[in-house]
């Protein structure tokens, strides 16, 4: 329950605290009530017609009260502590204020404490320390009028153990007016402020008073674009840098420049490479060789050398190569007839050295190919230690111009006796090369000279040259088929150099694939037929004596006929049977000059059995004839095959039954002929044929 006192003003009222119990003990506080004065005015003094005025002067004043509220005891809890709330509600003078703060119970310290004692009886523990810490010690006019409460003061006793404990501390009250207590405030930086963040500055009142002021921020202080103090950069700060060459460049590595601003802030800029300067071949800088000196680099063909950026500028290169005669030994001679060169070497016993020799050089941008004859005369042998030689041998030179043995492609090698001719293609690789011509006459070879000859034709360069360099490359061609082949046509195909445009074309052979539709072949219209021989009957006879004039030889051929050919069913539409019939002179050596009238007579027939008659009826017959013109004088060869003659061939579309063929053959003789052997030949096959689908 709420005790309300009087306490006159200006009295500090000193209240005590005891712990462990629970009831709280207000405090009140008012004024003595104000004497009243008063004034007199006598009116003996004061004349009928006169009007006398006095000053009254009304005031009004009430005395200050005020109820401080504290609690009467205070029990700690199971931390040790507890706190406590004042509240002071009344009404005060504006110059005036409520102090209400804890008495310190142990001098000796600087904390607001007091001692808590042991209640027990006997033995009872040492004194333990509490203290007391007090939030608010002046109540203004306002914070009285709107009963301002502080709740978080706190008292504690970390220090007590188990037991009974009582402490008492005393809390100083009282109403003090302003001019009583001049606050002398000690300036304190209870926060440092930072270049960004402002700081704070507390001023303290012995009594207790206190107040802050903040300090602003310092702001940076930028040097060279850094704060000197927190070393954050300056975003207004403008760089102004100065450049330096930290690496020369050279002809073939980048250099580098650096550009440094005041404020320690850099960049490298790269300087080019300032690439050779290539004079005759060599860098005028560094010395080095210019890779371009000779020939250029394209390893992607694209026409550009890889190395120094020169764009070849390709045409056809219509150079002839010159072979270059070389060393030439003894009697060794070279002529030059348009594209043709010939050489010519000749020796003899007599000479002294009785050998001739030369070589032929030449050196070629790419593979090519020279076409060459090569002749000897007769090679004479005496014995087998002297004998007459010629030789021809092909070699590639390196690159110091000596042969390389391996190399050696023989062209031409006889010695005698005998005599030698060779003529063909020299395949030439990119490169140099030499063709090494000899010939030489043995000791005791005949006195007779002989000369050697060697044709080589021109060599056409087959490549392309740029026009600006001078350099040579290969051709790289591109294939067209510009005409295709057929079964039977032959077609064409091109070549082309997709860099400079030469181009040849090459012929392609027919191919000899019909392309049967129906039997027929649409390219050609040759028909496809499955052909079995079924019949085949020849001979070659001779007569070496001559019987007279107008006396004829008959063969033994008279009435010959073949086996029975039966033909089960009624041929289709697409099969047929082919009977060939021939005579004629086949030339054989050893045969003379024709006489005035001699000739062939001869005949086919196909027939037919007649099964009603029991007889063979002829269906067709192949009447032949061929005379010989006079005087007509054979050449001597060994060709076998029929000559001169006649022959006919035809088709028949058969009905079932069963058929064969007869033949007959005799020549004539004039008596004019000389006396020779003399041929006669016939020939007669048959065929079933049938169209293939
Ligand atoms: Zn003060
Ligand atoms: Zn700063
Ligand atoms: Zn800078
Ligand atoms: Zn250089
Ligand atoms: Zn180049
Ligand atoms: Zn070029
Ligand atoms: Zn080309
Ligand atoms: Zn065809």
């Amino acid at each position: 329950m709420n005790i309300k006192k009087r306490i006159p003003k200006f009295l500090s009222l000193l209240l005590c605290f005891s712990m462990t119990f629970g009831n709280m003990i207000p405090a009140y506080a008012t004024e003595n009530t104000n004497s009243d004065s008063t004034t007199v005015i006598d009116g003996e003094n004061i004349s009928t017609e006169e009007r006398n005025l006095e000053d009254i002067t009304v005031t009004y004043k009430q005395a200050s009260s005020f109820f401080v509220t504290i609690p009467k005891t205070i029990v700690l809890d199971g931390w040790k502590q507890s706190t406590y709330a004042v509240k002071v509600s009344g009404d005060i003078d504006a110059d005036q204020c409520v102090y209400v703060a804890p008495v310190d119970g142990i001098a000796k310290t600087e904390n607001i404490d007091f001692y808590m004692k042991d209640q027990a009886t006997e033995n009872a523990k040492d004194d333990v320390v509490a203290n007391v810490t007090h939030n608010k010690f002046h109540w203004n006019s306002a914070e009285v009028a709107g009963s301002y409460r502080q709740d978080d003061n706190l008292v504690s006793a970390p220090d007590l153990t188990a037991g009974a404990w009582r402490g008492i501390f005393q809390m100083e009250i009282k109403l003090e007016t302003h001019v009583t207590h001049k606050h002398n405030y000690v300036e304190t930086i209870t926060k440092q402020p930072t270049c960004t963040e402002a700081g704070e500055k507390t001023y303290t009142c012995d009594c207790g008073d206190s107040y802050t002021e903040v300090i602003p921020a310092k702001g940076h202080h930028f040097e060279n674009g850094e704060c000197t103090d927190c070393h954050e950069k300056d975003s207004s700060h403008e760089h102004s840098y100065t450049e330096t060459i930290t690496k020369k460049p050279t002809c073939t590595e980048t250099g580098e420049k650096t550009y440094t601003c005041g404020c320690g802030d850099s960049y490298t800029e790269e300087i080019p490479a300032m690439g050779h300067n290539f004079v005759d071949g060599e860098c005028e800088r560094c010395h080095e060789k210019d890779p371009c000196s000779e020939s250029h680099t394209d390893e992607n063909g694209d026409g550009i050398c890889d190395i120094c950026g020169h764009e070849h500028q390709w045409v056809e290169n219509e150079d002839v190569l010159e072979w270059v005669r070389y060393n030439p030994y003894g009697r060794a001679g070279w002529t030059k007839n348009g594209n043709t060169y010939e050489a010519t070497f000749s020796a003899d016993k007599t000479d002294a050295t009785k050998s001739a020799s030369i070589d032929f050089d030449i050196e070629v941008p790419n593979d090519v190919e020279c076409t060459y004859s090569f002749t000897c005369p007769y090679l004479y042998k005496t014995d087998f230690m002297y004998y007459d030689s010629a030789s021809a041998y092909l070699y590639d030179l390196d690159d110091s111009g000596s042969t390389i043995s391996e190399t050696r492609t023989t062209i031409f090698s006889a010695k005698g006796p005998g005599s030698g001719y060779s003529s063909g293609k020299i395949s030439l690789s990119k490169g140099k090369h030499r063709l090494s011509v000899s010939y030489h006459k043995g000791n005791k070879s005949s006195a007779v000279s002989g000369t050697v000859r060697i044709t080589l034709n021109s060599i056409e360069a087959l490549n392309h040259v740029c026009t600006e360099c001078g350099e040579k490359g290969a051709h790289k061609y591109t294939e067209i088929i510009t005409k295709d082949a057929t079964c039977v046509e032959s077609g064409e195909r091109k070549y082309i150099c997709e860099t400079c445009g030469y181009s040849y074309t090459e012929e392609i052979a027919a191919t000899g694939e019909h392309n049967y539709v129906n039997g027929i072949c649409t390219m050609c219209g040759e028909a496809n037929i499955a052909t079995t021989e079924i019949y085949s009957i020849s001979s070659t006879t001779s007569r070496t004596t001559d019987s007279g004039h107008g006396h004829y030889d008959q063969t033994s051929l008279s009435g010959t006929y073949s086996p029975d050919i039966e033909i089960a069913e009624d041929m289709a539409e697409d099969e047929y049977l082919v009977l060939n019939s021939y005579i004629g002179y086949p030339v054989i050596s050893g045969q003379g000059q024709y006489g005035e009238s001699d000739g062939i007579n001869g005949s086919s027939q196909l027939q037919k059995y007649d099964e009603e008659t029991g007889t063979w009826k002829t269906i067709d017959t192949h009447s032949m004839s061929y005379n010989i013109a006079k005087n007509i004088t054979e050449q001597t060869g060994g060709y076998t095959d029929l000559h001169r003659g006649c022959g006919i061939s035809r088709k028949y579309q058969l009905e079932k039954g069963t058929y064969r063929i007869y033949g007959s053959f005799s020549a004539h003789r004039s008596c004019a002929s000389s006396v020779a052997h003399y041929y006669y030949s016939y020939r007669i096959t048959a065929y079933l044929c049938q169209i293939k689908k």
